[in-house]
């Protein structure tokens, strides 16, 4: 039986316009949001608002989450008003949020408990790939439900990869980010040098891009105004990408680290220097901001 109605659970800077392109794509969506405006915001786009978990899973045949972090998803999931303990038998969950490997592991665990198949399935784009449905879903779960979540998938984003078991969506979302996190400030540590040794940045881009060093963190997201017109540099640092954001998935990377005993010195590092960069103020600013910290600017 296909899919069409679908509950959507977490309606921030993610899930408006990804709950937005699964209406625009013909779903029946009934939404929830503890942030009431939020709801409100996507009746008026077509949705159907619900004032609770229980009444927004009501009769649905698949669950999609977009929170914050872990603790949100096990709450919303298995909570004594959650999820679990409200939806139809049978129903097919997918949570988009980015959280701990062990957490998105344990409410898989309490969901195939409970008859429910799901999958993790973190996304890379951000708010602009939300809007223009072109986001990267890495997924983890049983093929079985991989191939029931591709509709609606399909939907909100471009490339869709079954990353293998529960839990390696999430896997594959913090490595990734451990290696962004860490190519932003090389990246940035680079065009601090090239200013104090008398070369031009758009002299640094013009053969750095193009060589050993190329990478997303200089051809996408330069930390500089100037080479690449849309990166948040042009803007005044304005996220985009917040600090906040890496530091939390390179916090991830790091307590997932430690569980497998494994070193990461340099996600360490960049963890550390994301949250010194946080703590002075600025984990609103988007994360490439970190270049003024290596300069050394006044803030
Ligand atoms: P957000 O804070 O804007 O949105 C989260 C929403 O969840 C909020 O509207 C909040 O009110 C709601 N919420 C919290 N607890 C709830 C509950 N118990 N019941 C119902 N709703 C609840 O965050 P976001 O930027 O939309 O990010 C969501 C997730 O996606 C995060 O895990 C984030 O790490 C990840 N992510 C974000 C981006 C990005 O660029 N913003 C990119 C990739 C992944």
């Amino acid at each position: 039986m296909s899919i069409t109605k679908v509950a959507f659970i977490g309606l921030g800077n993610m899930g408006k316009p990804m709950a937005k392109n699964l209406i625009k794509a013909g779903f029946s969506l009934t939404v929830f949001d503890v942030v009431k405006d939020a709801v409100e915001e996507l009746t008026a786009a077509g949705a159907k608002g619900a004032s609770s978990i229980a009444e927004a899973v009501k009769g649905v045949q698949a669950v999609i989450t977009m929170l914050p972090a872990g603790a949100h998803v096990s709450s919303v999931y298995r909570g004594e008003n959650g999820v679990i303990a409200n939806v139809p038998k049978g129903a097919l969950f997918i949570d988009s949020s980015t959280i701990d490997v062990a957490t998105s592991r344990a409410v898989n665990v309490a969901a195939a408990e409970a008859g429910m198949e799901m999958i993790d399935a973190p996304v890379s784009g951000g708010v602009g790939g939300a809007e223009a449905a072109t986001l990267t879903f890495m997924v983890g779960g049983a093929e079985s439900a991989f191939e029931r979540s591709k509709p609606l998938l399909e939907k909100m984003g471009k490339n869709i990869v079954h990353a293998g078991g529960p839990g390696n969506g999430q896997a594959a979302k913090i490595c990734n980010n451990m290696i962004l996190g860490i190519s932003m400030i090389a990246v940035s540590e680079a065009f601090v040098l090239a200013e104090k040794l008398g070369l031009e940045a758009q002299k640094l881009f013009d053969i750095s891009s193009k060589s050993s060093g190329q990478c997303w963190s200089m051809t996408s997201y330069c930390p500089v105004p100037g080479p690449v017109p849309a990166s948040p540099a042009n803007r005044d640092y304005k996220a985009g990408f917040a600090v906040a954001m890496q530091l939390k998935d390179l916090r991830l990377s790091q307590e997932a680290a430690q569980k497998a005993g494994i070193a990461t010195p340099l996600g360490a590092e960049a963890t550390a220097l994301y949250g010194l960069f946080d703590v002075a103020g600025h984990g609103h600013l988007d994360f490439s901001g970190i270049i003024k910290m290596i300069r050394g600017d006044k803030m």
